[in-house]
């Protein structure tokens, strides 16, 4: 048998449920990982281990209690990017200006987990404000991909992939504006899923692209997807753009196969700039998915090109104003000896950001100034309109649609931090979902020769996350695509 931190979170729920092993064993077992790996991988910021071994007593009595009807991730150890945020834990979204910040309250997916009995872990690793792909824009430390400890684990969400991908949780929560989910899953050979916008509530998700920002799930399979967006989706009044749709039973769309399912194929997907491994990896998925039934169909998203120079406009502008509050007057870091009020903010911010930070809210700030406004900001809205038509106009014809989740398989550290662009380039297949508010997910689709992951993305429209899980799911069985992390 697995041993205890390697169980999914659906293997570790039967195993509480049969008595084979307690909460609190199944979470010491997850801290001892992390006290044994965790020196190298560094994927959490913060980790309180009396307070997780007491969050597992008592989910331990309430399996007793409540037996086969507790809810699926009552004793669950699970980690929070952090950004999320929470109450008994810091919430630095890794960032000096945030290094001692502590909540008032509980962002609702947090108070969802706590609900649900889910022990918590701590808080993991990220770009600072969730501005990355590489998670070397952390302005504490930087986080490794388990499976190649040169490499970086994506970003902006690397510390809840890699917590994962190395079994220090068994499930964790990510935030994605451009593919800081999906990424990171992908290149640390995990599930990771950004569900439509407005499915779940951003209440206490530290803001950053607002009309962008989904928080979502990062876990080992497909199945503890449908778990973990079981507990976290719904309507919630304090998010005013979070959807009053219902819910479904997200494990209903599991176990059933994708005969007839239209998959389209964009392409200008797969176009240029990708990597032959990750090529080669496509079309064995497209394969695997005609022989499971699904019929692929081509289809044309024609203003993909535009996506990345739109996102970096809408994103960097709702960012500048975001990111406004953050002057030392209210919390978080204040410069010190400061001559008057002026001089306080704008020491404050110049200590407190990292550059990449600064290098967004200077581009925002820039885009939304008088004269440049109509010229970015508003052609970047109208822009945005044509790629959410894209898509419209492609699911009259498919179902789902199939892309890489990224152009290349993890990327050495240090390779694109001098060159802001070729960071920005990585993002390509993952940021018009976001521009276009619809899910998606990555699915890990292949090892390459050197022993990296390769993910697969599916994106569906709207609040069809189900048809998601249900083409993933299929996948995932009929691909088999196990293999052996890096030792750790
Ligand atoms: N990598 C993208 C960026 O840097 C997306 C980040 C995210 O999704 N939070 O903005």
């Amino acid at each position: 048998m697995a041993e205890l931190h390697e169980l999914t979170i659906h293997e570790a729920a039967s195993g509480l449920r049969a008595g084979e092993f307690s909460s609190e064993e199944l979470t010491r077992a997850v801290l001892d990982r992390i006290e044994r790996v965790e020196p190298r991988v560094q994927a959490y910021i913060a980790v309180d281990a009396d307070r997780a071994l007491a969050m597992a007593r008592e989910a331990d009595e309430r399996l007793r209690a409540e037996g086969e009807s507790a809810p699926a991730l009552c004793g669950i150890p699970l980690a929070l990017k952090d950004n999320l945020c929470t109450t008994d834990f810091p919430t630095t979204c890794a960032s000096k200006i945030l290094r001692d910040f502590r909540p008032p309250y509980d962002a609702h997916v947090v108070e969802r987990l706590r609900a649900a009995g889910a022990v918590l872990l701590g808080k993991t690793n990220m770009d600072e404000f969730a501005m990355g792909s590489s998670t070397e824009n952390s302005g504490l430390h930087p986080t490794a991909n388990p499976w190649d400890l040169e490499r970086i684990p994506g970003g902006s969400s690397g510390g809840s992939a890699a917590a994962v991908a190395a079994c220090e949780a068994l499930g964790a929560l990510g935030s994605d504006t451009g593919g800081s989910i999906r990424q990171p899953a992908a290149l640390c050979g995990v599930v990771g899923m950004k569900p439509t916008y407005g499915r779940v509530s951003r209440y206490g998700l530290v803001a950053f692209g607002s009309s962008l920002d989904q928080i979502g799930p990062i876990t080992r399979d497909v199945e503890d997807c449908a778990i973990l967006l079981d507990a976290i989706s719904g309507h919630d009044e304090r998010d005013s753009t979070s959807a009053p749709v219902d819910v479904p039973d997200f494990r209903s769309f599991l176990n059933q196969d994708v005969r007839g399912m239209k998959i389209g194929i964009p392409k200008e997907y797969f176009a240029e700039g990708m990597d032959a491994e990750v090529a080669r990896a496509m079309d064995e998925s497209r394969t695997a998915f005609e022989s499971l039934g699904a019929e692929l169909v081509d289809v044309s998203l024609p203003h993909t090109d535009y996506a990345v120079a739109t996102y970096y406009l809408v994103a960097t502008a709702e960012a500048s104003s975001n990111l406004a509050r953050y002057d030392g007057a209210q919390y978080g870091h204040r410069a010190e000896g400061t001559e008057n009020i002026i001089d306080m903010f704008s020491r404050t911010r110049r200590e407190g950001f990292g550059d990449e930070v600064k290098r967004r809210i200077m581009l925002g700030t820039y885009v939304l100034s008088a004269g440049f406004y109509d010229a970015y900001y508003l052609k970047a809205l109208k822009v945005r309109t044509l790629i959410k038509r894209d898509f419209e106009r492609a699911y009259e014809k498919v179902d789902a649609i199939l892309t890489p989740t990224s152009p290349t398989p993890a990327f050495r550290k240090g390779e694109k931090m001098d060159d802001p662009l070729h960071m920005y380039l990585s993002d390509i297949y993952t940021i018009s979902t976001n521009l276009a508010g619809i899910p998606g997910v990555s699915v890990p689709a292949a090892v390459s020769t050197d022993g990296l992951p390769i993910g697969l993305q599916l994106m569906a429209p709207n609040f069809e996350e189900g048809r998601l899980l249900r083409a993933a799911h299929a996948f995932e069985r009929e691909a088999q695509v196990h293999a052996t992390l890096a030792r750790l």
